[in-house]
């Protein structure tokens, strides 16, 4: 092969590899499909506003460190922002305004009053000490203040963030502002306003998809065998309650191999075992698997619950499922995607089947504003009839322009956008 074509194969890799360019294609499809003109588009896809902010910190040793962190407001036409807070080395701007978008189309399907934001430090949080975060934390929600609050933007736990540091936030917000406001997070420990049922909520979201899924492709839970990949809040959870819904889950994962059993997995017996041993392998009850053997397993329903780019070109041929439940942002890449869907095989997209998590945030939102909270069996009820209305959205926008589900949830989100658009105009 020549140096120039293999340059241009390694770029298409490098292109296909990208949830970023992926999620641009779905834009750009989508608004063909609607029709939308260039200037709604460019409005649409030009972030509202973007901070960036310098986090001096006093390190353990006495020494200064100055981090950089960012804030990305992608679109608040329908309501406050919404959108997690990453803590990691190779946080940058470009990421965190593509996954800023991404939230806005994902707020949007399931039809939640909030547009997208994103926000991100860049920082090795595994080489830092508790204090040291603890100030991180607060710095960085200091310098981002004017552009927080309940109305405006409320951040959720993203990449190595947590309950914790949603506390964190919740009491620096709260020390400006001269008064206790729960709402300005999500994803705060239940002592403190948290909602019950969240941790579950991404997973159970996952579940009710597949169950909806299957009313249209056929096949009772019983009779579906399932491979879930990754053991982790999605992956785990999602395992467990569609475990107890009947399904057969034939195999699980996590960074450090697979386990598969024929006859199905008894899933909390795997579960505690995961958490006596802190991984999967050595499970006595199934056979150990290489990772990249997994997802080729003959069986129904796939739920990449992982991370991105894991059904790529290169595997693609080989996926026997005629299911894939996105759990994981951005596992099946769009150019398997469009396979998978020519193959018949139907895929629920990220921004529909893994938008659990983000609805009940808002439900938390909702809970601390009214100052009442809800019995676990309520947010689950209203979860459930949110997902299943918004699976039927997408659905039925997809049969109408005879796309695939990703390019229907695509169309339903950001036609519901749009349509804000037109009706508040532009302010000037
Ligand atoms: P997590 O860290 O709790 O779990 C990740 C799991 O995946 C772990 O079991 C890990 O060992 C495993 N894993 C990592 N790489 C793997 C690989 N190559 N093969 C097999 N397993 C592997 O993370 P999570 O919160 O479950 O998130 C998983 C994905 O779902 C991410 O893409 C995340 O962005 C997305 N997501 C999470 C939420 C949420 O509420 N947690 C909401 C929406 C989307």
């Amino acid at each position: 092969m020549s140096s120039g074509s293999a340059a241009l194969e390694n770029k298409a890799q490098q292109d296909e590899f990208n949830p970023f360019l992926s999620m641009a294609r779905g834009f750009d499809t989508a608004a063909d499909y609607l029709g939308l003109d260039e200037g709604l588009r460019e409005v649409l896809r030009t972030p509202d506003r973007e901070l960036k902010v310098a986090l001096p910190v006093h390190m353990d040793d006495k020494s200064i460190k100055v981090f950089t962190g960012y804030r990305v407001q992608h679109n608040y036409l329908r309501g406050p922002c919404k959108g997690g807070i990453r803590f990691a080395p190779e946080v940058n701007l470009d990421e965190v305004r593509a996954l800023s978008a991404w939230m806005t189309w994902k707020c949007s399907v399931v039809n939640i009053p909030f547009g997208g934001a994103k926000g991100g430090v860049i920082c090795d949080p595994r080489a830092m000490s508790k204090g040291e975060l603890e100030q991180l934390t607060r710095r960085y929600t200091a310098a981002i203040m004017d552009i927080l609050g309940p109305d405006r933007d409320v951040p959720a736990p993203d990449m190595n963030t947590g309950e914790q540091t949603m506390a964190w936030i919740m009491d620096t917000y709260s020390m400006h502002v001269r008064r206790t406001t729960t709402s300005v997070v999500t994803g705060k420990p239940l002592s403190i306003g948290g909602s019950r049922g969240r941790r579950e909520a991404t997973g159970r979201g996952v579940m009710i998809s597949a169950n909806e899924a299957l009313k249209i492709v056929g096949g009772r839970p019983e009779d579906t065998r399932v491979v879930v990949q990754g053991s982790g809040n999605v992956g785990g959870v999602a395992a467990l309650l569609m475990h107890r819904e009947g399904y057969k889950i034939v195999s699980l994962s996590d960074m450090y191999g697979s386990i598969h059993n024929a006859d199905g997995l008894d899933v909390p017996a795997v579960m505690a075992y995961l958490e006596e041993n802190g991984r999967l392998s050595g499970y006595p009850e199934a056979e150990a698997l290489e990772n990249s053997e997994q997802l080729e397993l003959d069986c129904d329903l796939i739920v990449p619950a992982a991370t991105e780019n894991q059904i790529t070109s290169a595997n693609v041929d080989r996926i026997k499922a005629r299911v894939v439940v996105e759990g994981a942002n951005g596992p099946t890449t769009a150019i398997a995607s469009e396979a998978l869907v020519d193959r018949g095989v139907m895929v629920v997209p990220d921004i529909l089947a893994n938008a659990g998590g983000v609805t009940v945030s808002y439900f938390e939102w909702v809970q601390d504003r009214m100052g009442y909270f809800w019995t676990e069996e309520i947010v689950n009820s209203r979860l459930e009839q949110i997902m299943v209305e918004s699976f039927k959205e997408v659905a039925d926008t997809a049969r109408k322009y005879k796309v695939s589900m990703r390019t229907g949830a695509y169309i339903l989100a950001i036609d519901r956008v749009a349509t804000v658009l037109r009706m508040r105009g532009l302010f000037a």
